[in-house]
């Protein structure tokens, strides 16, 4: 598989006149391209390929839009290196930029130069960097008299006739013994071949009648734009709706693209779309943890049309594809799927433009879809589909209100939540505490005068944190010593107000102090490892407490979980952004939803000072869809009752 033109149709015809001057995207923010001429000793440089090119006096990497524009300026400066002769963005991707551009208002240069890989943009040739492997080889031979040699031969049939030098290092094998069988020639070198993918072994589960009904309305073997919501609770088995749609798909060489949120991008999700689609490069996965050169790699073998599946965070939604058949955006709610600097865009948004571009189904999943995309669903643009039940019988947990007008809270716990967080670990169970503010205190206050430690950058309230002390803006990222006087009036009455993870740690450490207690928060856990090192101590399923923000929400199962505890559910419903609501309703939803996923029942209790609030009501009553009809979709009024 060669790195020229993957894409049969080029994308503008050159026509017979070689192009004495091109139009380069550049990335600067300036919303327009720049004209440059090409020495006659250059070689030919291509639409949608990468140029080197002067600008304010150094070389910037841009790609040509354009030969011999009509409109061409008329002194221009020559290209300092054609580093591409053939386009290395298909146009369909070009369009999207283009699209991306207009829509986000964002300089084209830009936007190009975000979609590719940072060695790309340095001007890196663009190989498929390949293992050695060996493959086997017609000839015969008699190695009786070698039974290492012959338990490499039996080694590599095993795995199909193919294993990397690496996998036979793996099982013991030396050099000297590859070479050896290499030099009778029964094995070959298959260095440049892409790796043959495994077909499907993992077993595959009779599918629920929910599903297959999914499945049939969306239509398996449609094809053309065909937009999906599929809203279903969690672990109503949407991820097995993905797999056989992109089962449907990749028969006939199309490739799928499955968008995820960053935090759900654990092992576990790729190794499940690896047992089905074989683990050979035929899946892979694009995310911000890779270094530049897996970056790359990933990307070429996209590009290739080799990998079949992709799944990938955010930025995934612009890798270049040779023949993409599907998109699936799971969590399609979630708030990662929007870059919030530079290129701001909306990837689930942008993954809907693609689709329709492309002429190629979508689907969008979620527990608890976005009101956008309700509304649309609601308005017939997508087609609805709903899976409401669990599979395997597993039962949606039940909700409750504790009221605690009146009360007083021990470390933000009322005693009653405390009794039967208490009842949970009895049991041999694991209760698991949500509660969106990192920290110890969210503001800290003067007695004396009423000052509030505030942020010099940017005026939001500062929040306390433990080991080590210090006042950190949440919003810009500041850190302050903890001052031991007033900002004011200098009294040293000085104040952490509410609560956070950190002071409810403290409390349940002192309440359950032999219960192990795994708190999951940005404070705690910031790389992939540390969640995996959390996410195994969850796994080994001893009784433990589970402490978190909407880090713990999204995705994990927890089967021995089955007491959800939610500390404070007000603040999120009471806030002025007209999306918190929405956001307090879909969190409540996901976290929720690790409570009795296994054989026993769960149980959620919510901490309220207003336990008769219609959307609280309407939300442990009707679930999540009826109060998106609440906040904003049709005027549908539920009724409720007080759950206690
Ligand atoms: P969701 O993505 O909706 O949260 P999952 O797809 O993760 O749900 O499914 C939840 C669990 O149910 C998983 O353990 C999955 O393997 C299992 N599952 C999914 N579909 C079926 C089925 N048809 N029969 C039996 N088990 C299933
Ligand atoms: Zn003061
Ligand atoms: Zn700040």
């Amino acid at each position: 598989m060669g790195d020229a033109n993957p894409w049969s149709v080029p994308i503008s015809d050159p026509g017979p006149q070689p192009a004495s001057v091109i139009r380069v995207a550049v990335p600067v923010p300036l919303a327009r391209g720049f004209d440059y001429h090409v020495p006659p000793e250059m070689p030919q440089p291509s639409v949608g390929g990468r140029v080197k090119v002067p600008f304010a006096g150094r070389n910037l990497m841009g790609i040509c839009m354009a030969l011999n524009p009509a409109d061409a300026h008329a002194e221009t400066k020559p290209v300092a290196e054609v580093v591409d002769t053939a386009p290395i963005l298909a146009p369909e991707l070009f369009e999207l930029a283009e699209w991306m551009a207009d829509y986000y208002l964002h300089p084209i240069g830009e936007v190009l130069a975000t979609m590719l890989p940072t060695l790309a943009r340095r001007g890196a040739p663009l190989h498929i960097a390949r293992e050695e492997s060996w493959t086997l080889t017609d000839a015969e031979g008699n190695l009786t008299r070698a039974p290492r040699q012959r338990e490499l031969l039996e080694a590599i049939r095993a795995n199909g006739a193919h294993a990397t030098t690496r996998d036979l290092y793996e099982q013991g094998f030396s050099r000297a013994i590859i070479k050896a069988v290499a030099g009778k020639g029964l094995i070959r070198p298959a260095a440049d071949e892409p790796r043959p993918s495994t077909p499907a072994k993992a077993p595959r589960p009779e599918l629920t009648a929910e599903q297959k009904r999914v499945l049939e309305q969306f239509g398996e073997q449609a094809s053309g734009f065909n937009p999906g919501l599929l809203e279903g609770v969690t672990g109503s088995g949407k991820t097995e709706v993905y797999l056989r749609l992109i089962e449907a798909r990749c028969k006939d060489s199309q490739q799928a693209l499955v968008l995820v949120p960053e935090i759900a991008l654990t092992p576990q999700t790729v190794a499940r779309f690896e047992q089905r689609f074989g683990a050979q490069g035929a899946v892979s996965s694009l995310h911000s943890n890779l270094s530049d050169g897996e970056r790359l790699q990933a990307w070429l073998k996209c590009r290739s049309g080799e990998t079949r599946v992709v799944i990938g965070t955010r930025s995934a939604v612009l890798a270049p594809f040779k023949n993409l058949g599907l998109i699936v955006v799971d969590e399609e709610h979630d708030g990662s799927f929007k870059q919030q600097d530079g290129l701001r865009y909306s990837a689930r948004d942008v993954a809907v433009m693609r689709a329709q571009k492309l002429g190629i189904p979508l689907l969008l999943g979620s527990a608890t879809p976005a009101l956008e995309s309700l509304n649309n669903a609601n308005r017939g643009r997508y087609r609805h589909l709903r899976l409401r039940q669990r599979t395997g019988g597993a039962s949606l947990p039940t909700f409750r209100l504790l009221d605690i007008r009146g009360q007083t809270l021990d470390h933000g716990l009322c005693n009653e939540l405390i009794r039967i967080i208490g009842a949970h670990l009895e049991q041999g169970n694991q209760a698991l505490i949500f509660l969106n503010r990192r920290g110890f205190a969210p503001s800290y206050l003067c007695a004396s005068c009423g000052w509030q430690a505030q942020c010099a950058g940017c005026d939001m309230r500062m929040t306390l944190h433990r080991n080590p002390s210090v006042l950190a803006c949440h919003h810009c990222g500041r850190r302050e010593a903890v001052p031991e006087r007033c900002g004011n009036c200098g009294s040293e009455a000085l104040l952490g107000i509410g609560v956070g993870t950190q002071r409810t740690e403290a409390g349940l450490a002192e309440r359950f102090p032999d219960i192990p207690l795994i708190r999951i928060d940005r404070d705690t856990t910031r790389s992939q490892k540390q969640m995996q090192a959390r996410l195994d101590q969850i796994n080994q399923g001893e009784r433990a407490i589970l402490l978190g923000t909407q880090m713990l929400a999204k995705g994990h199962h927890f089967p021995k979980v089955t007491l959800v505890g939610v500390i404070n559910a007000d603040a999120g419903f009471l806030s002025a952004d007209f999306r918190a609501p929405e956001r307090t309703a879909q969190l409540i939803t996901q976290v929720a939803g690790r409570a009795g996923r296994a054989e026993s029942a769960g149980e959620v209790w919510i901490q309220t000072y207003q336990p008769e609030s219609e959307l609280l009501l309407s939300l442990i009553q009707d679930g999540y869809e009826k109060i998106n009809l609440r906040l904003g979709i049709g005027t549908e009024t539920g009724s409720w009752q007080i759950a206690m």
